[in-house]
């Protein structure tokens, strides 16, 4: 497993620099869905800090059975519904998956009430899928004029689940649209962070790099199949 993390972070490091960057510019996310904690404490072990979840019930009994485990920072990547955010607020530290004003203001709400502070992503659907969550590009404006509004939330930038294709090359046309629109919002509403992109898995994140992805989000390529 420390092989698979080492090969990955390598991977990352040749890409980031391709890109003109460092891989210090870059986090990697370990995808943990569908994983026992076991799988979770070992990687944990190789140096890895970064987790994410995507179904909130295993996420909370994980992330129980972990809660000895320093420094980690759990990132919530599936589709959250709003009665959720009470959980998420209290168990994760980012919310990438952030897709109306009314998701964003129930997770301020329950973080105040926690006393905690969320880091969060807007999800963009940047291919417009039916199938897939995330706010339209042309939509996202009254969130985005909102979302710095919330003490509670510290809003850092937009995350994407780009449509799978077998060949990475394929993927690098919708990094390149997530790219630009980062640039566009970041030019119409200068009072936002936009520092953060979170785009790219593990079949294609090195393309992402190079289209300027700063969070990775790779499963498969680290815990195996599932
Ligand atoms: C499962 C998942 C990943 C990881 O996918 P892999 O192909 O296994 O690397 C990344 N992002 C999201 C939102 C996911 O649900």
């Amino acid at each position: 497993m420390c092989e698979r993390l080492d090969d990955i972070r390598h991977r990352v490091e040749m890409a980031a620099e391709r890109s003109g960057r460092k891989s210090s510019d870059i986090t990697i996310v370990a995808v943990s869905k569908k994983k026992p904690s076991s799988m979770i404490h070992s990687l944990y072990d190789c140096g890895q800090r970064v987790f994410g979840e995507n179904y909130m019930q295993e996420a909370v009994n994980k992330i129980k059975e972990l809660s000895d485990l320093a420094d980690v920072k759990w990132h919530f990547i599936g589709h959250l519904q709003r009665n959720k955010a009470k959980h998420a607020a209290k168990w994760f530290d980012w919310v990438e998956t952030v897709d109306s004003l009314k998701l964003a203001k129930a997770l301020n709400k329950r973080a105040g009430e926690l006393g905690r502070r969320l880091k969060v992503l807007v999800q963009i659907n940047i291919a417009g899928e039916q199938t897939k969550h995330g706010v339209a590009p042309e939509d996202a404006q009254a969130l985005l004029e909102e979302i710095g509004t919330l003490s509670r939330l510290e809003f850092k930038g937009l995350m994407t689940i780009h449509p799978f294709s077998a060949d990475p090359e394929d993927a690098r046309q919708w990094f390149k649209k997530m790219a630009q629109l980062r640039d566009d919002f970041s030019a119409l509403y200068p009072a936002l962070d936009f520092s953060e992109l979170s785009m790219g898995m593990s079949n294609d994140f090195e393309v992402a790099i190079e289209e300027g992805a700063t969070i990775v989000r790779i499963g498969t390529a680290l815990f195996g199949p599932r």
